[in-house]
């Protein structure tokens, strides 16, 4: 992790929030590379759940909510988590995190476990009261089942049917840390889908298998990813059934996404709390009813770490070290790099036309500094999948070599055909 954090940093993936007076704990900024790694991500999962699902669409909720929301949802009564304090540190801890009922920090004695509520309270309008009083939303799910009837009436969507949403989040988690795996604030990818009551069992499988198999398209190999069950101790208070995908980290095995049976609760409590009628007419069954919803919801800068953790890899290369990021091209942040082998001879000009007419449709990079090798390593630790170099015979015969990451091999490519064959390598389908 450590390697993994300072080339983050070193290389404009992710800094630390705020970090010249500091750092702000638990916070992060992404940095070039790093928003493009992101949104390379968002958009894998945004094309996997809308534009390869004709019923499923899209909505962007805003972050502040009524508060009655989050009443109607539990959240004010029941997301807390168990907190204790060290007598003697002062640390704080969840302890059920803890293996002993000791501080693992001094061995000193802790306080009995008080529940705090995760939620960043803040106040709308001048006045800071009780009525004032909004919250920062702890998920996004709130903010697609408060709007399944605008979503109904406008799409005409008929049951089964999903909605999507990407968006921020904010917990005041207790222990944040492991760098951008537990954060305080942060963004999930969730997509809840409405289907009929006792059609959810099956809709839950089918949720499992495709979300498992999304976590393999992005790159992340099958043998570091399972499935954790809740056990009833675990489950969420509106869950039915809910599985974890996890993934093996350098500091254990950990959640990166869980797909929940959620059952009507969620419409079924907007309904009371609202006094809006949110059942949905059946015209098959000439019935009126609360759909059951299926949720699957993915932290996206967890998965952003887990495309990093996967990937890294140094192997020998001589008597060096080659670092090296196995991104998978759909997501890497540079797709190719485009070298002139010398700053001469109309290398640079015929280089720079190339990257030219790439960069209208993929984030490349053109470099002419140091030597083709150094400018190879460079891009291997980055992840660059592909390095396209131009030298006298591209003058001759308008090829190219593109040098491959991962396996270090070189082809000739015609210039005239390089933007599909580089299209057809880093998409997403
Ligand atoms: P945990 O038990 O780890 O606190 P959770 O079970 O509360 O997580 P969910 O509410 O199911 O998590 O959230 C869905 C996803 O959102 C998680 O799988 C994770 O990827 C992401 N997520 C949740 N909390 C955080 C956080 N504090 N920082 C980053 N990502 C988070």
């Amino acid at each position: 992790m450590d390697k993994l954090v300072s080339l983050c940093k070193r290389r404009g993936f992710i800094f630390q929030s705020s970090e010249i007076y500091g750092g702000l704990n638990s916070c992060y900024d992404y940095g070039p590379l790093g928003i493009e790694l992101k949104n390379n991500i968002k958009n894998c999962w945004w094309r996997a759940m809308t534009y390869h699902h004709a019923n499923i669409e899209g909505v962007d909720a805003s972050i502040l909510m009524h508060p009655r929301v989050w009443e109607a949802s539990g959240h004010v009564s029941g997301f807390t988590d168990p907190l204790v304090d060290c007598r003697k540190c002062k640390q704080r801890f969840r302890p059920d995190t803890l293996q002993t009922k000791m501080c693992p920090n001094c061995g000193g004695e802790l306080t009995e476990p008080r529940l705090f509520n995760l939620m960043f309270k803040t106040f709308m309008g001048p006045v800071e009261n009780q009525t004032a009083i909004v919250y920062m939303r702890p998920e996004t799910a709130q903010g697609i089942f408060v709007n399944f009837l605008n979503v109904v009436n406008a799409s005409r969507q008929k049951l089964p049917f999903g909605i999507a949403q990407i968006g921020k989040a904010f917990r005041n988690e207790i222990t944040p840390g492991n760098f951008i795996f537990r954060t305080r604030e942060f963004e999930q990818m969730e997509m809840q889908f409405f289907v009929r009551p006792g059609e959810d069992a099956e809709w839950f499988e089918r949720w499992r298998e495709e979300r498992l198999a999304w976590h393999q398209a992005i790159g992340i190999r099958a043998e570091k990813l399972r499935w954790h069950q809740h056990d009833a101790g675990e489950l969420a208070h509106y869950a039915k059934a809910a599985f974890d995908i996890q993934y093996e980290f350098p500091f254990g095995w950990q959640e990166i996404e869980g797909v929940h049976n959620r059952t009507d609760f969620d419409l079924g409590r907007h309904q009371e709390y609202s006094g809006k009628r949110l059942t949905y007419f059946d015209e098959e069954r000439k019935e009126h009813y609360i759909p059951y919803v299926i949720e699957t919801s993915v932290g996206c800068d967890r998965t952003l770490l887990t495309t990093l953790v996967d990937a890294y890899c140094e192997e020998p290369a001589g008597d060096e070290v080659r670092v090296v990021l196995r991104l998978s091209p759909k997501i890497a942040p540079i797709k190719a790099a485009i070298l002139p082998l010398v700053r001469k001879d109309g290398l640079p000009e015929l280089a720079h036309n190339i990257a030219n007419d790439l960069m209208r449709a993929h984030r490349v990079f053109y470099d002419e500094a140091a030597s083709v090798g150094k400018r190879y390593r460079r891009q291997d630790e980055i992840g660059t999948p592909y390095c396209i170099t131009v030298d006298s015979q591209s003058l001759a015969d308008q090829t190219v070599t593109v040098r491959e990451r991962d396996s270090m091999t070189q082809d000739r490519v015609a210039m005239s055909a390089l933007r599909g064959w580089l299209d057809e390598r880093v998409r997403y389908d």
